[in-house]
């Protein structure tokens, strides 16, 4: 088969599907990769690279002419597509909720979108998982950002013009980012603690060395959803969790936020007043941004001062991590493709009926099939 790999073309995009790496394994596969122009500019991997990698480099139209698969970060217009093959995959994170335009565009040209963040959460999938790729390293680079906008040190320093106090760090929500924030944040010398609705999160918390602050008291409390993802919480435990936050959070000099319920708006856990009442200087990093923000007043792509405080929204923080964040979700997709090869059809086959397929396929026989999307 024709794999086509596009450079991608959302703003503030630095991220490619593949790598020469990655190209080099597809083509031991039995593939042929064609690679757009510049598409590895943003992640410092140059045409060179993917050509003695075996890929042909060239502009759009070529790239994707007769292509059977196209690998995407985001998902490409389907504009682009035109001259892929009839039933052609697209392997994107294609963000269903949000684009459906765009998915309703890629049915009507009879491709088959593949969506890479409703992967399941199996041990199965796990080498294919991009949110968990990605968010490892969002979680990291928010600590990074949030000690660059820090006016003060993160560890404590005993010097002979005197000491200095350590950081205090706070991290709301305990998934892949927020465990890999609180390492993170240990590592730069921070006095770190954390929270999430998830019960299971408090001993992973106390094992990276990190304070568990959590709702006791409310009967009933249960913040386990489905597939190992957090579900929505009662008002109840809202007003208690809320109570508990306000009286940690006015002692905290920077605050991580990573919650998010999949298919709904990310939880808001910090109010304008709960940020009213943390001291001049402090920094808020709020990864949920994107999806509608944790945190009140936070705007995504910007850093906003509210009452001394910095509330960092930079969307898509692996972004900032070009390089590690391309060659992991390129071997995610690569994990991907492989598992599913097929050494007789000479290409990857996802059959019907399998969870995985059935997971992430959101567009066959020229319409949206989702279960998720359509109702
Ligand atoms: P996520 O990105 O969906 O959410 C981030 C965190 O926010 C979660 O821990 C969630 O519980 C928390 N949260 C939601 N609402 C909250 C609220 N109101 N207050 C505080 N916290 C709130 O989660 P994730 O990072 O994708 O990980 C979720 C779980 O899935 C983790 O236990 C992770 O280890 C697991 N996981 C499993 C696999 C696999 O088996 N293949 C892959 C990835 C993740």
């Amino acid at each position: 088969p024709k794999i086509a790999v596009l450079r991608e073309r959302a703003e503030g995009e630095t991220r490619v599907a593949a790598t020469p790496e990655t190209v080099k394994k597809l083509i031991a596969l039995g593939a042929r990769v064609a690679v757009e122009t510049g598409a590895g500019a943003g992640a410092t991997l140059a045409d060179t690279a993917y050509a003695e990698a075996g890929a042909e480099i060239g502009e759009a139209g070529a790239v994707v002419a007769g292509a059977d698969i196209v690998l995407g970060v985001q998902g490409p217009d389907p504009a682009l597509l035109t001259g892929a093959a009839p039933g052609a995959w697209v392997v994107a994170a294609h963000d269903p909720f949000g684009a459906r335009a765009r998915l309703d565009g890629y049915g009507a040209a009879g491709l088959e979108a593949l969506a890479m963040e409703f992967m399941p959460r199996i041990t199965r999938a796990q080498s294919m998982d991009i949110l968990s790729s990605q968010s490892n390293l969002a979680g990291y680079k928010a600590v990074l950002e949030a000690a660059n906008a820090y006016g003060r040190a993160f560890p404590m320093m005993m010097t002979a013009a005197g000491t200095v106090a350590a950081a205090r760090v706070f991290v709301m929500g305990v998934g892949v980012a927020g465990l890999q924030a609180i390492a993170t944040a240990r590592r730069l010398g921070a006095q770190v603690s954390a929270t999430d609705v998830r019960a299971a999160t408090r001993e992973q918390i106390q094992s990276l060395g990190a304070k568990p602050i959590f709702v006791e008291q409310v009967a009933g409390i249960e913040g386990e959803g489905t597939g190992g993802y957090a579900g929505e919480m009662s008002p109840e435990y809202q007003a208690a969790q809320a109570e508990l936050v306000s009286g940690h959070i006015a002692k905290q000099d920077v605050v991580i936020t990573t919650a998010l319920i999949p298919g709904r708006p990310a939880p808001r856990l910090v109010s304008d007043a709960q940020v009213a009442s943390m001291r001049a200087g402090s920094v808020i990093v709020d990864l949920a941004v994107e999806q509608g923000g944790n945190v009140e007043g936070a705007v995504a792509g910007e850093v906003v001062v509210r009452h001394g405080v910095s509330i960092i929204g930079y969307p898509a923080l692996a972004r900032r991590l070009p390089a590690d964040a391309s060659a992991l979700f390129s071997r995610n997709l690569f994990n991907f493709l492989s598992a599913f090869w097929d050494k007789e059809a000479g290409r990857p086959v996802l059959p019907d009926g399998d969870e995985i397929g059935d997971a992430i396929r959101l567009t066959r026989g020229g319409r949206v099939v989702h279960p998720r999307l359509v109702s």
